[in-house]
């Protein structure tokens, strides 16, 4: 993230100033808005970068095992030369892709293209 003591140019007054910073709503922990008019800038997040990238991996994988396989999942596993497996979840589904997309022995998937 851009750290909140950077300047920041505002799009309505045109200020380049360090943002103000204010208490967020919601998820946000905080907002960065222009020092001149008041507008909104952005969210600022107070956790690391590498932390919010571990976070976001971590719920989507959490939210994927929850929902079972779609429909395009299976389509796509089948396209790739995959009807043998039968993944429930999305995570599942996601895995196999992911191991089909990296292993140079399985059938090309540029035969739609
Ligand atoms: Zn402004």
């Amino acid at each position: 993230m851009s750290a909140p003591d950077m300047d920041e140019l505002c799009p309505r007054c045109g200020a380049i100033d360090r943002p103000t910073l204010l208490a967020g709503t919601g998820p946000h922990a905080c907002k960065a808005v222009c020092g001149h008019c008041g507008r909104f800038l952005k969210w600022v997040s107070l956790i690391s970068p590498s932390e919010r990238v571990a976070r976001k991996a971590k719920a989507r994988l959490q939210a994927m095992q929850k929902h079972p396989v779609s429909q395009k999942q299976l389509d796509l596993l089948r396209d790739m030369g995959d009807s043998l497996s039968a993944p429930e979840t999305m995570a599942e589904a996601s895995k196999l892709i992911d191991r089909l997309l990296t292993n140079k022995n399985a059938p090309s998937y540029k035969k739609h293209r």
